[in-house]
């Protein structure tokens, strides 16, 4: 790592701080994790600035602050297992990854994943289960075998009215989940806590503007232009 890179990292972190951001663990986890890794060559220069940028298939690797902040109200333990619905270009798996025991996590375009998995292996990242599949189902059985509940649940994509069932059934009593909810333009981070199989609290964060929860696995060609 060269002394420029340090300094950007070290500046984003004095960033985050100052925009709130005060769980240490979370802030090690943004600085150590490298985000110009995971964005395409043509953005690499603004990978360390608090910004969204295109990650392909018209989709976006978050702003730091709203990962951080995302990350920082989940709340994690290293004993938590983790469901991650949106994988994209994997750098909110890789943070996630860092702070707790296990991720599983979805995306619905093969070709964001695949990627997402080569960086999971470059950087040694050995606790991340990911697949292709509409995550809006929750976690599949898989041989059989099923994983919920989860510790906690973090959806990387907005629901228009409100979280699908079966997330919120996946859901470990105690549990927490944040979600992006509401139409295009109008979107709040909602952290819910499940309190029994029926009742939950729900608490609104922040605006947010996140692409939409979409249905399905997409197409090869899905997105493509962009
Ligand atoms: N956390 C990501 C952000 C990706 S943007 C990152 O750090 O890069 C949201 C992602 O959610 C997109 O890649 C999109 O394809 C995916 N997505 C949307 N609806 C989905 C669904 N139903 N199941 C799984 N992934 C979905």
């Amino acid at each position: 790592m060269n002394t420029q890179d340090i300094n950007r990292r070290i500046r984003l972190v004095m960033d985050l701080r100052r925009k709130g951001i005060g769980d240490a663990r979370v802030l090690g986890a943004m600085e150590r994790v490298p985000r110009d890794e995971f964005v395409p060559a043509a953005v690499k220069d603004q990978a360390w600035d608090d910004m969204a940028l295109p990650i392909g298939r018209g989709q976006t690797i978050s702003q730091p602050y709203v990962v951080a902040a995302m990350t920082e109200a989940l709340q994690l333990s290293d004993r938590d297992k983790v469901l991650e619905i949106g994988t994209g270009c994997g750098y909110q798996t890789a943070i996630l990854a860092k702070l707790c025991r296990r991720v599983y996590t979805i995306e619905r375009h093969k070709i964001l994943l695949s990627r997402a998995e080569k960086m999971f292996e470059k950087l040694g990242l050995r606790n991340i289960t990911a697949i292709a599949a509409d995550g809006m189902l929750g976690w599949p059985k898989i041989n059989g075998i099923s994983q919920a509940p989860f510790d906690k649940i973090i959806v990387t994509a907005a629901a228009r009215e409100k979280p699908p069932r079966a997330l919120l059934d996946q859901l470990k009593i105690g549990g927490a989940m944040i979600i992006p909810v509401g139409p295009s333009g109008d979107q709040w981070l909602k952290l819910y806590k499940k309190e029994s199989d029926e009742a939950y609290s729900v608490r609104d964060l922040m605006p947010v503007r996140f692409v939409p929860l979409l249905p399905d696995i997409a197409s090869d060609s899905e997105g493509e232009a962009a």
